[in-house]
């Protein structure tokens, strides 16, 4: 069995980043900037930015962080959002998910240039990955898809099983493999026999948030296994895949930590050099 070391693969991933970085800075004179904007004191929220700043600053792409209370009022995110479109020294903005109630999550991700979108959720974005077309792709399902390439580089024909249909990993996931010729089926809280689903796959990605739902007795031997999930727990960190099953019947996993999320991380910097790229068209 294959664990799937995500952590490695992400700094493998900024190592060749930082090369880019530093090639993009002699050619263009100019460094690739990334703007996170941060409302509230949510804990997991302020970790994530601050990993995602210390994470872009380590491969040489400058980055900034906009605090405000989690009492600011939408169109000061508004504004904020089009002076940084308007910006021509930032390449990607980042708005830090969950907002607080007053400020609705639509209408900032459509707020934001479909350039710079490095989370790739705006409406255009999204349409383009599903024609197909150049887009960004949002940094959680494009780290799985690096992944699972790493284990297996031909997906044509392959059976892959998603688990949960967000729009923020199931649905983008969905596409990259659709794009890679895979027969693709996404599943959700509405499936009738999970089980009798996923023993069909030669690919699982879970992305569902529910402590380890799929059992090794789901898996099918030689099946590859992506656990998105991050669910606290009271014996630590676990995964939507029961990592201790699994690892005996498939023949690679992610372990939670140290699998999806690093590479979350190494993709968002992608795409911050990637809007980059694109604005010295
Ligand atoms: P979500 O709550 O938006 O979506 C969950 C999906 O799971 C839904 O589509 C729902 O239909 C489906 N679902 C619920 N119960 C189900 C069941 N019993 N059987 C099958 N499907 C079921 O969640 P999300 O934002 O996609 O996140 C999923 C998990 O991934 C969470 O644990 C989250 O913390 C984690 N996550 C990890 C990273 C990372 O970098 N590793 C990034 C984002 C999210």
């Amino acid at each position: 069995m294959i664990i799937i070391d995500g952590k490695k693969i992400a700094e493998e991933l900024k190592k060749e980043l930082k090369i880019e970085v530093s090639s993009l800075k002699a050619r263009y004179k100019k460094t690739p900037c990334l703007s996170v904007i941060l409302v509230g004191n949510f804990a997991p929220s302020q970790i994530y930015v601050n990993n995602k700043e210390k994470s872009a600053k380590e491969i040489g792409l400058k980055s900034d962080v906009i605090k405000y209370p989690d009492t600011v009022e939408e169109k000061v995110i508004l504004e904020k959002i089009k002076e940084l479109n308007n910006d021509e020294t930032v390449s990607g903005i980042l708005v830090q998910l969950p907002l607080p109630k007053q400020i609705d999550k639509q209408k900032i991700i459509k707020a934001i240039d479909p350039n710079k979108d490095v989370d790739g959720f705006h409406p255009t974005n999204v349409g383009n990955l599903s024609m197909g077309y150049a887009s960004l792709v949002p940094c959680t399902p494009l780290g799985c898809y690096l992944l699972i390439k790493k284990i297996e580089s031909n997906l044509n024909g392959k059976k892959a099983i998603i688990v949960g249909r967000s729009n923020l990993n199931g649905k983008p996931m969905m596409q990259l493999l659709l794009r890679e010729n895979c027969t693709v089926t996404i599943t959700h809280s509405k499936t009738k026999d999970l089980k009798a689903e996923c023993l069909e796959a030669d690919i699982i990605v879970a992305a569902v948030g529910i402590p380890e739902l799929i059992r090794g007795d789901w898996v099918k031997k030689d099946a590859i296994v992506i656990d998105v999930g991050i669910n606290k727990t009271k014996k630590g960190i676990v995964g939507d895949v029961s990592f201790s099953e699994v690892s005996k019947t498939a023949k690679a996993l992610t372990p939670v930590p140290g699998g999806v999320g690093p590479m979350t991380i190494a993709c968002l910097l992608k795409n911050t050099i990637d809007c980059f790229k694109r604005s010295q068209l």
